[in-house]
């Protein structure tokens, strides 16, 4: 059994969009520079964050998923990730075998977070595709520009909530209340996929987690190996790759970084 954790390496911050897009689509490099800019259209940056998911992933980025797919094909395995974006499930690995405490781009909620329903993020972005698929003609047009992403502050500001008619939101740790039903279900899944694994030969790989939500991951990782004497544990971090002494015996730190180490070699589990 393997479980899987994907911490802060992994997540791909707003420069690494910005540096991708730049490569592979200048159209939408400017429109979203433009949204960036301009006061009035900075409410766009999460849903061309969200459209940016969808549609693009930095190269080192998909091979090292590619790589960690391929090592976890047909094992029984179990990831928890700090990402937000939908790589986990892009790149094949199984829904019901991930969960993203921290939230989806995938998904909607009150941003008062007035009532625990939440939706699916799809309606929006097929819109927001149709307004910016036209705009990759654009080539600089700066009255065009501005006219495209008015149209996708009016699709941004049609959906509402439909208990307070307020906003709506990604269902986001960041977001004003994060409403944490977007998880839950899986996170049950995960307790009892657990359970599961006591006292039964366990990999850990902890991959890129840092200190900014210890909670999730680190310290409860730590935990399944200290109590589980069959767990082996690997630690994989730039700078965070020190193991305690209560499990030192049967936890690795490698000091490098996690998203590097996989995206580079094939790694035999
Ligand atoms: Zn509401």
């Amino acid at each position: 059994m393997l479980l899987v954790g994907l911490g802060e390496e992994w997540i791909v911050t707003d420069a690494m969009i910005q540096e991708d897009l730049e490569k592979k689509n200048r159209d939408l490099y400017h429109l979203f520079q433009t949204a960036r800019n301009v006061a009035a259209f900075q409410k766009l940056i999460p849903v061309f964050t969200a459209y940016y998911f969808e549609n693009f992933i930095p190269e080192k980025l998909r091979r090292a998923y590619e790589n960690m797919h391929e090592m976890l094909e047909g094992k029984n395995y179990f990831i928890v990730s700090l990402t937000v974006d939908s790589y986990l499930e892009k790149m094949g690995f199984e829904k019901e075998r991930c969960v993203n405490p921290c939230g989806t781009y995938q998904k909607m909620q009150c941003y008062e977070g007035c009532h625990d329903g939440i939706l699916s993020s799809e309606a929006l972005m097929k819109e927001i595709e149709t307004l910016l698929t036209k705009a990759e003609a654009l080539e600089g047009d700066m009255a065009e520009t501005e006219n495209v992403l008015k149209q996708c502050v009016a699709v941004v500001d049609s959906y509402q909530c439909e208990h307070c008619g307020g906003k709506q939101s990604f269902n986001l740790l960041d977001a004003n209340k994060y409403r944490e039903e977007g998880y839950l279900e899986r996170w049950q899944m995960y307790m009892k996929w657990l359970q599961g694994t006591l006292n039964r030969e366990l990999c850990v790989i902890e991959a890129g987690v840092g200190v900014k939500h210890p909670s999730v991951i680190r310290w409860p990782f730590e935990k399944t190996v200290f109590y589980n004497q069959k767990a082996k544990m690997f630690r994989i971090h730039k700078m965070f790759y020190q193991v305690n002494e209560e499990i030192a015996e049967r936890a690795f730190g490698c000091k490098c970084h996690s998203v590097e180490l996989f995206s580079e070699r094939n790694v035999e589990a």
